[in-house]
């Protein structure tokens, strides 16, 4: 069964194509297809991969992101690397939707009232859920009436219980719909999959704290497979210091910059998510790689990035540990978590005294799927490659394979 996976950006699109046959593999195959397109006003760079290894790059003009994404997707089956005969071969597309409010607590097939609620929610989430939409639609349009099925990044958290859902605000914010969603649901529930397999244990005996650092950051407190708390809210711009984003700050701070420098909405929103967490600390770079080496070769700021991202990361962790009163594995995930020899460490030192021993030896190597601790290690350690695309492509696979 060809399955398409879509992971929509503002400014960008990753696409996998799998191959799945009659029962679902344990471990992640390689995708038979990848690409990923960015676009910058009129241009388009697009890059594919192949099953065979080959990789094709493209740079096209293109007069709006709709006419980007039809380009790539028709090189699906036309151009240099077509990877089916024809449009029809592909059985299902999925979505990932980004915000899906408290509505939809599993994946579902897309039909006219899920797309209304996708509509509705990009009140909240309006780079995300616009592009989201625009994939379903040109999906529709390229393939016909083919199942598309929208996996949500809300959804795993959709059950965490109140007192980690609600603001302490007034509580008719919660009437409204002003609560804490939570997001990278995807991934936090893949990687709690992944690790009970690794671990050799049922999910549903295990307190995990999984730890999604990638560009944006968030942790998950996950408890025998359900999400019980996390450190994004309304918005992916809660909790953890990201790579442009501030996370938490006291809320005073906005106030007093609208009141005392007419700073207005827009102009925070630009701040808070575009120029502050490690780019607007270091001044360096979004980028931990770049922060590293300018915090190697002696720039104090880009030090002080590092600081407060890791102090950040262990006081988050700690009260996720809370959450779950104890826990039997802190997963590392997405391009930091999977690669910073330096986070890992420097965030796992202070977990000793709950007898976490992280194996420096391990650790140095950044092995993917793997255990990082001390064999006499109280809490397993593991890093696990983020596997979005995969986690939205056996979702569908099971709904179609239900159908
Ligand atoms: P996204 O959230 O956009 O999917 P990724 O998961 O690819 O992002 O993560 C991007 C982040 O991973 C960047 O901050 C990048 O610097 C970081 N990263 C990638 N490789 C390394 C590495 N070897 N060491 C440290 N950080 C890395």
């Amino acid at each position: 069964m060809k399955i398409l996976a879509l992971n929509s950006g503002s400014s960008s699109q990753k696409s996998c194509l799998y191959d799945i046959g009659d029962s679902l593999p344990e471990h992640p195959p390689n995708p038979v297809w990848e690409a990923k397109i960015e676009w910058n006003g009129s241009q388009a760079d697009i890059d594919i991969k192949t099953s065979a290894g080959k990789t094709f790059h493209d740079q096209v003009k293109v007069t709006s992101r709709r006419h980007a994404l039809e380009h790539l997707f028709r090189s699906l089956w036309e151009g240099d690397a077509p990877a089916v005969g024809k449009p029809s071969e592909i059985r299902v597309v999925g979505h990932r939707i980004v915000l899906g409010q408290h509505k939809f607590e599993e994946p579902i097939l897309v039909n006219p009232e899920v797309k209304r609620v996708i509509a509705d929610a990009s009140v909240f989430a309006p780079l995300h859920n616009r592009a989201e939409l625009e994939g379903i639609e040109i999906m529709q349009r390229l393939l016909g009436h083919v199942p598309q099925v929208a996996v949500f990044d809300t959804a795993f958290h959709h059950r965490m219980p109140l007192g980690a859902v609600v603001y302490p605000g007034p509580y008719e914010w919660f009437e409204r719909g002003i609560r804490r969603y939570g997001f990278h649901g995807i991934n936090h529930q893949y990687c709690a999959h992944r690790a009970a397999q690794l671990m050799r244990k049922p999910v549903d005996s295990l307190q995990l704290v999984s730890c999604h650092l990638g560009n944006g950051c968030s942790l998950a407190a996950v408890d025998r497979g359900r999400s019980v708390d996390t450190t994004m809210g309304f918005t992916p711009l809660e909790g953890l210091m990201m790579g442009t984003r501030s996370g938490s700050v006291d809320p005073s701070i906005l106030t007093y910059l609208m009141r005392s420098r007419k700073t207005d909405g827009q102009q925070l929103d630009q701040q808070l998510n575009h120029e502050s967490g490690l780019l607007g600390i270091s001044g360096v770079s979004s980028d931990m790689r770049e922060v590293m080496k300018a915090k190697e070769s002696g720039d104090q700021r880009a030090k002080l990035a590092f600081d407060i991202f890791v102090h950040r990361l262990r006081s988050g962790i700690g009260s996720m540990v809370a959450a779950l009163g104890g826990f039997d594995a802190l997963i590392f995930t997405a391009g930091i978590g999977e690669n910073s020899e330096a986070v890992r460490q420097a965030t796992c030192e202070n977990f000793s005294y709950l007898g976490l021993k992280l194996d420096p030896a391990k650790n140095k190597k950044s092995p993917i799927d793997q255990d990082i601790a001390e064999q006499d290690s109280r809490v397993r350690v593991l890093v696990i490659r983020a596997q979005e695309d995969w986690a939205i492509a056996r979702e569908c696979w099971k709904m179609v394979s239900r159908e």
